[in-house]
């Protein structure tokens, strides 16, 4: 339970941190809140030579509104300035709700959203809601900038598409006329438990119709999982109770949970049914679980 040795570099602007990265090539890691990495470190899961923190990289921190582009979030802003921050409070608070879920107050302070999705486990909190919005990553490396979607982000269980010289900078939520979204997670206790299961929603109503439906399913896939069958169950239809039943068992059948110490894949199957329905109920109210 001892962190090994390494050098620890403090660069100054992303652009010398894309440089150290490169330099240094898969014995560097980044070091954001170190919530994730620390731990590994002294578990012996990882053992990078070179850390490269972000701490004095102030343009990754906080959250700004950009009238055209969206809500941006910044990769260093910790999960407890994601909860208290009032534009998203205001524009999407189902991004302040799902970031409440996650782990201890303590650890809310120093664990960051570029964090949670970068280091790209199952049953982190942030993907699912992240994805049901529509956001999008912009990744910094040496060779410029480039935005992908946070759905195309990840690549497997701690896999990203990040390159070796990449960071993750921000996130944008694009603007959206949704109706609603949420993020309801299932833990074997009610605060600092990881996801059995958590469903994210976002539904864009027109009268009674459901125009545009996301689901994304977080711990029951090696990566979050766009439950696409259950959303055709709804898209473009006039909502009943009926058909969000029906929806909540399209994804309880179309997710792929595996048999862990904190469920049976038959158990996540059934918490994917009854989370999905109660998170588009939710959605379609406007309201949160
Ligand atoms: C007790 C405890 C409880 C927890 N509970 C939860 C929970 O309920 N839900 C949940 O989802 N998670 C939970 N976590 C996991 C963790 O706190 C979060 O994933 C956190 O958001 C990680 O952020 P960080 O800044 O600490 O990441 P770090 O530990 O600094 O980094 C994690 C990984 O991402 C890389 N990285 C970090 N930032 C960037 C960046 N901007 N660009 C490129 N690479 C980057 C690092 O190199 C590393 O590989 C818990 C952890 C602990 C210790």
């Amino acid at each position: 339970m001892i962190v090994p040795q390494f050098e620890y570099l403090v660069p100054q602007s992303l652009q010398e941190a894309c440089a150290l990265l490169g330099q240094h090539g898969s014995k560097a890691k980044v070091l954001s809140g170190g919530s994730d990495l620390i731990v590994k470190m002294k578990n012996g899961l990882a053992k990078p030579d070179y850390l490269v923190s972000l701490k004095n990289l102030d343009e990754l921190k906080g959250v700004r509104y950009e009238a055209g582009t969206g809500v941006i979030i910044g990769s260093r802003t910790t999960h407890n300035q994601v909860i208290a921050n009032p534009i998203l409070r205001e524009k999407y608070p189902s991004v302040c709700a799902a970031a409440a879920t996650m782990a201890a107050y303590q650890i809310r302070n120093i664990g960051t959203i570029g964090g949670n999705l970068v280091n790209a486990v199952p049953s982190a909190d942030m993907p699912p809601i992240l994805i049901a919005l529509g956001a999008q990553a912009r990744i910094v490396g040496t060779a410029g900038e480039r935005v992908v979607r946070v759905e195309d982000f990840f690549l497997g269980p701690g896999r990203t598409v990040l390159g070796q010289d990449e960071i993750l900078a921000e996130l944008v939520i694009p603007d959206q006329a949704t109706t609603g979204s949420n993020y309801v997670k299932f833990g074997l206790r009610r605060a600092g438990a990881l996801a059995v299961v958590g469903v994210a929603s976002s539904v864009t109503m027109a009268g009674d119709v459901a125009k545009d439906v996301r689901i994304i399913l977080g711990a029951v896939a090696p990566i979050p999982m766009v439950a696409r069958e259950a959303e055709n169950v709804l898209r473009g239809k006039k909502v009943s109770d009926d058909l969000i039943q029906h929806a909540g068992k399209v994804a309880a059948v179309e997710s792929k949970p595996i048999n862990d110490i904190r469920g049976s894949a038959e158990y996540r199957r059934n918490l994917v049914d009854v989370l999905t329905r109660r998170s588009l109920k939710a959605a379609i109210e406007k309201g949160h679980v």
